[in-house]
Parts: structure tokens; C-alpha cells; sequence
């Protein structure tokens, strides 16, 4: 049998478990010039939780009674197809389901084991890695001394934003919703200051860890955050715009208040989506393997096992359970 996760009902405010239904499906048929997968790991992503609306944002719905589908590792089982063979490992967006068939390989990338592991290409070497990387150097533009301010920090996003600020010599201060996370931060990954916004006072907290103000927001939540990193933000600071994941289970909008500090202050804020930058990937995995060989990346990945299990991991995603990247394991590698 070939375990899939579908959408079976669109989630009103919080996704729950009864917005999925797991479903024994036929074992997939490799026919004439197909690929047959054996998925490994699955990618949870805040992401998803806008394609299951009923109307497309930036990326179309998922359809009620399809299985959700998100970037996959996974091996080739059998191909019937030139250029991939049995054993060889690859990424892309796949279906949740044990196994799956991909026509003519389309939309298939071999993963170069030389690189890193292969779940480092759905964290560090993949998506979130990349996003952190244009979010906080190319749109952030940290200089040797600015503060770079970095919410939902010990994220898959965040925690790589931080590093690569801080290695462009930016004084790096971040926010997590959990003591563990905060410790991390401060003990682990290098970042230079974090707090837990959900126990202090936002003002005070940015007050105390960015005295000078902040030079460059990386935003992964918007809400209350962004209202006061605007509040605390220097003249002609960056504010590379990556998530608001505070609203995205929310079922009104609320607004950002104080958005005359972007006039007032001269801030660049940039929103920016990873799609329209990924003919950048080759060169920022090139960029990051040797730092990653060399020891000199601090990353987390939080591995859920079980096909079975890829909902709750996903909505505990959303919560904030996991440190680092939550990817959902379903076969050994
Ligand atoms: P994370 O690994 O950061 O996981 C999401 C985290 O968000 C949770 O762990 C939780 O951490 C935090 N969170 C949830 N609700 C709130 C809230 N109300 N206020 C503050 N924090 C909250 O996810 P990713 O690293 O994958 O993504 C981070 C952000 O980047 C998301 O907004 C996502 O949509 C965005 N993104 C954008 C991309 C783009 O192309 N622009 C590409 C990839 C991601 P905590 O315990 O700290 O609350």
C-alpha cells in the first residue's frame, strides 16, 4: 500500500489534524519514460498553511481530496526515464505519499551528495537557506557594526539569516517564542542576543538588546513584531520582508500600525518570494558547502517519523515546537 496525506477539509483560522485524512492508496506504476520515487523526507513549510485556502495567494490552492504536496527528497526506485537511475537521490515538489511517479522526471533535481546530506538540500542548502541568504544579505545589506534584528530566529530561515549576518560582521540579535529556543540562540548559533517575545515586552526587549536601533528587520512574522522594529528602526534601515506568519492563521486582518517610520526613517522595506530568485541556488550551495564542511554553520534540523505523522508535525510547526527546520521522515536515507 502507498500511504498519502490529503486535504480533505480547508482549515477556518488554525489548521487541525481534521483537515487531513491519511489514505492507503495503489502502489504507483512506473510506466513508459516515468520516474518512481520512494519519498524520504517531506518538508513542512508555514507556506502551506496559505495553499489551503480556497483562493491562490501567490501560489494556487491545493484541491480538496489531493494529496499535499511540498519539496520531497527521495530516491529513485525505478526509472523508466533517461538521465535518472535506480538509487540516485533527488528533490522536488512531491506529492505526501510513500511513493510517487514523476513523468519524464520533470521538476526533478539530483542531489550531489559531495554538497552536504540529503536533507540539508530541503534546509541549509535549500529553500530556507537560500531565502535566508537573499533576505539578509542581498536585501539586508549588513555593514561590519549595524545590528540586524532577526524574528522567529531559531526557524529554518532564521537561524541561517543570523549566521550569515553576523558573518558579514553585523551585531545579530534575535527572538524565539520558547526558552530552549532563546538558549540556542544565544549558546549555539552564534547570535549575539535573543529574547523570547512572548514573555517581555517588545519596546523594552529592543530597547535593551539594540540601543543603537536596528539596521536591518529580518521579517518572518510581521504583526506586533514589525510594528515595533519600526518603532525602533534607524534612519535609512533595511527591512528585507520574508513571512508574517502572525497572520497567517489569523481570520481577520489586523493591520500595521506606525508604518509612517518607513517615510520618516527612510526604511527600504522589501518583500521578496524565494520563487523568483531559485536560478540562484547552484551558486549559494557552491557558497555554503565549505562552510558547512568546515563546521562553521550551526543548523537544526527536527525530524518527525512517519508518513502518519507529517499533520501534526506540520501544525506543531505552525505552533512553534520544533528548533530549526521540521522535515517529516518517512523512509530511511
Ligand atoms: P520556522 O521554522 O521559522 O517555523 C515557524 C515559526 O514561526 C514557529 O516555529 C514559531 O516559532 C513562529 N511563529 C508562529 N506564530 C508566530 C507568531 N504569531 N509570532 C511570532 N512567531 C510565530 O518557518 P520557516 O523558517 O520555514 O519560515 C519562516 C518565515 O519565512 C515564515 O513566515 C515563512 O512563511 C517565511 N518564508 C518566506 C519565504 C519567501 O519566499 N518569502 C520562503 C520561506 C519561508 P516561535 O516559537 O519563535 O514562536
Amino acid at each position: 500500500m502507498n500511504q498519502r496525506v490529503l486535504l480533505v477539509k480547508r482549515p477556518v483560522g488554525w489548521v487541525d489534524p481534521s483537515c487531513f485524512a491519511l489514505q492507503n492508496g495503489d502502489e504507483p506504476q512506473c510506466g513508459a519514460g516515468d520516474v518512481l520515487l520512494q519519498s524520504i523526507y517531506l518538508s513542512t513549510d508555514p507556506y502551506l498553511r496559505g495553499r489551503m485556502n480556497e483562493g491562490a495567494s501567490y501560489a494556487p490552492g491545493f484541491e480538496l481530496g489531493h494529496p499535499i504536496v511540498s519539496r520531497v527528497v527521495a530516491r529513485v526506485v525505478q526509472s523508466r526515464c533517461e538521465g535518472f537511475a535506480e538509487g540516485d537521490l533527488v528533490w522536488g515538489f512531491l506529492e505526501w505519499a510513500e511513493r510517487s511517479v514523476v513523468a519524464g522526471g520533470a521538476g526533478l533535481h539530483r542531489i550531489d551528495p559531495a554538497l552536504g546530506r540529503a536533507s540539508h538540500f530541503l534546509s541549509v542548502l535549500g529553500m530556507p537557506g537560500l531565502t535566508a541568504w537573499v533576505g539578509a544579505i542581498e536585501l539586508g545589506r549588513p555593514a561590519p557594526g549595524d545590528t540586524v534584528y532577526v524574528s522567529s530566529a531559531a526557524g529554518a530561515v532564521g537561524q541561517l539569516a543570523g549566521q550569515f549576518a553576523k558573518r558579514a560582521g553585523a551585531r545579530v540579535v534575535g527572538s524565539a517564542g520558547d526558552p530552549r529556543k532563546v538558549a540556542w540562540l544565544r549558546e549555539q548559533a552564534g547570535f549575539d542576543a535573543a529574547f523570547n517575545y512572548r514573555i517581555v515586552d517588545l519596546d523594552d526587549a529592543l530597547r535593551e538588546h539594540c540601543p543603537a536601533g536596528i539596521d536591518v528587520y529580518f521579517d518572518n512574522v510581521g504583526g506586533r513584531t514589525l510594528e515595533a522594529a519600526l518603532r525602533h528602526a534607524r534612519v535609512g534601515a533595511r527591512f528585507p520582508v520574508c513571512g508574517m506568519i502572525s497572520a497567517y492563521n489569523a481570520t481577520h486582518d489586523e493591520g500595521i500600525r506606525g508604518l509612517q517610520a518607513v517615510l520618516t526613517r527612510r526604511i527600504a522595506m522589501t518583500g521578496f518570494i524565494i520563487y523568483d530568485h531559485v536560478h540562484k541556488l547552484p551558486a549559494y550551495q557552491a557558497r555554503v558547502a565549505p562552510w558547512l564542511r568546515r563546521g562553521e554553520l550551526v543548523f537544526h534540523e527536527d525530524l518527525v517519523t512517519g508518513i502518519e505523522n507529517a499533520p501534526a508535525a506540520l501544525i506543531g510547526m505552525m505552533r512553534g515546537e520544533a528548533i530549526g527546520k521540521r522535515l517529516v521522515q518517512v523512509a530511511a536515507e
